[in-house]
């Protein structure tokens, strides 16, 4: 079986998930979580991570 290549960045979602760059902490939990889920780029944030963790979303 070829391994398929996975591309690291997900352009397309990107480009149809912008963030702005004051965006509350809700819309970054939102954003963060989607991302994970479609895009490879960069992880969720140390800071981000804490606040999920005590909210139970991981
Ligand atoms: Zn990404």
């Amino acid at each position: 079986m070829p391994r398929a290549p996975k591309p690291r960045l997900n352009r397309e979602w990107h480009l149809a998930h912008r963030m702005p760059p004051r965006a509350p902490l809700d819309q970054r939990i939102v954003w963060h979580l989607e991302h994970r889920e479609n895009c490879a780029c960069r992880p969720i944030p140390l800071k981000l991570l804490g606040v999920l963790r005590e909210r139970g979303l991981l």
